[in-house]
């Protein structure tokens, strides 16, 4: 799955929104997710991010974002 990270805090681009084909983004308390259990890891956000905030949870130290991910894709709604 993909990650949204802390550079999307505040963010007011949705470019990532609109590219995605399976229309897995929420929102968040103060920043976009990715729903983790429906990405289907395409990357087609990950270059549209103009904060570069969206990385692949292959890297290392997302654990974190990764978590919060999930929570507000759970508890906020779909865009
Ligand atoms: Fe959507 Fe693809 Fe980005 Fe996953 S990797 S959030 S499926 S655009």
């Amino acid at each position: 799955t993909y990650v949204v990270t802390d550079a999307c805090i505040k963010c007011k681009y949705m470019d990532c929104v609109e590219v995605c084909p399976v229309d897995c983004f929420y929102e968040g308390e103060n920043m976009l997710v990715i729903n983790p259990n429906e990405c289907i890891d395409c990357g087609v956000c990950e270059p549209e991010c103009p904060a570069e905030a969206i990385l692949p949870d292959t890297e290392n130290g997302l654990e974190q974002w990764l978590e919060l991910n999930a929570q507000y894709s759970a508890e906020w709604p779909n865009i």
